[in-house]
């Protein structure tokens, strides 16, 4: 099934026609049209540069289309968690560059004029059981020390008045974060980008990227070869073509989202009267958030399977369920849209970007790049132009992982264990 964001977004129109010529050259070659490529068209476009983008699809078709629409700050691990790992430094300065990819989206919207019903909503963890509150705790004293005061530590009765639901034992609120029709914003971004000069064709993957001299590479796709003078990859986990150095590195890890009926100002001010973003804290958590017409967007990981539409369907079923023990006053509520993707997920669940046998890349959001994937386009933009751009995701040593090319064998024999996690801790 569609997703409810593209369902109902404008079609993109600024796209090149179905038969149009490629052109032969091209100062730079963007190469997949979700955010990372997008933003890094517009990006190039707004200051001269000839950039030609690819997309084997349609833009925004793959996750950025289809994800559950949570712009939040924060890296994926909680800054406490990283802290320990990494050091204050080092985790500080990767959380403050989640911070800053929500001030550059809201900037990104208010330059180019996108129409995406976007709001400051802020973010509420939630706490699954009673034993994960001094997680929330530890963090919240971390980010109160280090990053963001503007954060608040609630109690189970603090969180009832925040979220009409019994499940929950207290949780960590952060105001920042923001809400959008992430629809409405990628074919926004699409628009801005074509008007701006970038040439988007899409339908046409590219089926391989030959190395000439230096940075310069014939890029290979059925309508015909551009040789580029620089190559940004932009294609997150759904690779198509020759790509193999990438694909051994990433994990496609699906993930679902339902969407209900409008529930109307009364049932919503019921379920959810605070409007924000929501996640709870097990490992196979939910995520979740109201739309702009009152619908619920509720998502998680449901099953460790590729998205196709029989485990759309499945997942579905599971994450109603899900909703319904969460929130019993949806218990008669009609899903109107139910849909799978796939996540990028990196080992440590940090973002990678840098530059591979003359080819820029950046990737591995990690299920947090609504806001990363758009601040990096620009940052790799910048990059290309032997510009200087702060990129904390140059990290070095990216190895590859062990008997992995591209679909993750081991994905199952990971949610067992993420599943004994859930039930242990
Ligand atoms: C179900 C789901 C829920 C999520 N929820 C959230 C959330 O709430 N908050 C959050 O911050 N993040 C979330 N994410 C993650 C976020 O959506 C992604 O990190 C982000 O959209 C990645 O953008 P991207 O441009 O790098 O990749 P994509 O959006 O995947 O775009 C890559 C594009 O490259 C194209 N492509 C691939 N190979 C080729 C080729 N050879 N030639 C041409 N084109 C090619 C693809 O067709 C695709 O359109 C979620 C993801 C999913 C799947």
């Amino acid at each position: 099934m569609k997703p409810y964001w593209l369902a109902t977004a404008p079609a993109f129109t600024g796209g090149q026609s179905a038969d149009a010529a490629l052109p032969s050259r091209a100062d730079v070659v963007v190469v997949g049209g979700g955010f990372t490529g997008l933003s890094a068209a517009l990006s190039l476009a707004r200051v001269g540069v000839d950039v030609v983008l690819l997309e084997a699809c349609r833009v925004v078709s793959e996750a950025s289309g289809r994800n559950g629409g949570h712009t939040s700050p924060g890296t994926s691990q909680n800054l406490a968690a990283l802290i320990d790992s990494l050091g204050v430094q080092r985790a500080c300065h990767y959380y403050r560059s989640f911070s800053d990819a929500v001030a550059y989206v809201q900037a990104v919207v208010q330059t180019e004029k996108i129409d995406c019903d976007l709001v400051t909503s802020g973010k509420l963890k939630l706490a699954s059981k009673a034993k994960h509150f001094p997680g929330l705790a530890a963090n919240y004293n971390a980010l109160r020390q280090h990053v963001d005061e503007d954060v608040e530590l609630l109690d189970a009765a603090a969180v009832r008045r925040e979220i009409g639901s019994t499940a929950f034992f207290g949780g960590l609120l952060q105001h920042k974060g923001v809400q959008m029709h992430i629809g409405k914003f990628g074919t926004g971004l699409a628009e801005a980008a074509a008007r701006r000069g970038a040439r988007i064709f899409e339908q046409t993957p590219v089926t391989a990227l030959v190395r000439r001299d230096g940075d310069r590479h014939e890029v290979r796709t059925a309508r015909g070869t551009i040789v580029a003078d620089r190559v940004l990859l932009a294609t997150g986990c759904t690779m198509h073509g020759e790509l193999d150095w990438w694909q051994r590195r990433i994990v496609p890890v699906g993930s679902f989202v339902i969407v209900t009926e409008p529930l109307g100002r009364e049932l919503m001010d019921m379920v959810l009267p605070g409007r924000r973003n929501y996640v709870t804290t097990r490992t196979i958590g939910n995520y979740f958030r109201p739309t702009e017409d009152l619908r619920l967007v509720w998502g998680g990981r449901a099953r460790f399977a590729r998205s196709d539409p029989r485990s759309d369907s499945k997942s579905g079923r599971i994450l109603q369920a899900g909703m319904r023990a969460t929130f019993p006053a949806l218990a008669d509520t009609r899903i109107d849209y139910c849909w799978g993707g796939l996540v990028d997920m990196t080992t440590d669940r940090l973002p990678r970007a840098g530059k591979h046998d003359g080819v820029y890349y950046s990737l591995g959001y990690s299920g947090h790049g609504t806001q990363m994937a758009v601040q990096m386009g620009g940052v790799m933009a910048s990059l290309v132009l032997g510009q200087h751009a702060d990129n904390p995701w140059d990290r070095g040593g990216w190895a590859a992982l062990p008997k992995h090319k591209g679909e993750a064998w081991f994905l199952p024999f990971a949610g067992l264990y993420y599943r004994w996690c859930d039930l242990i801790y």
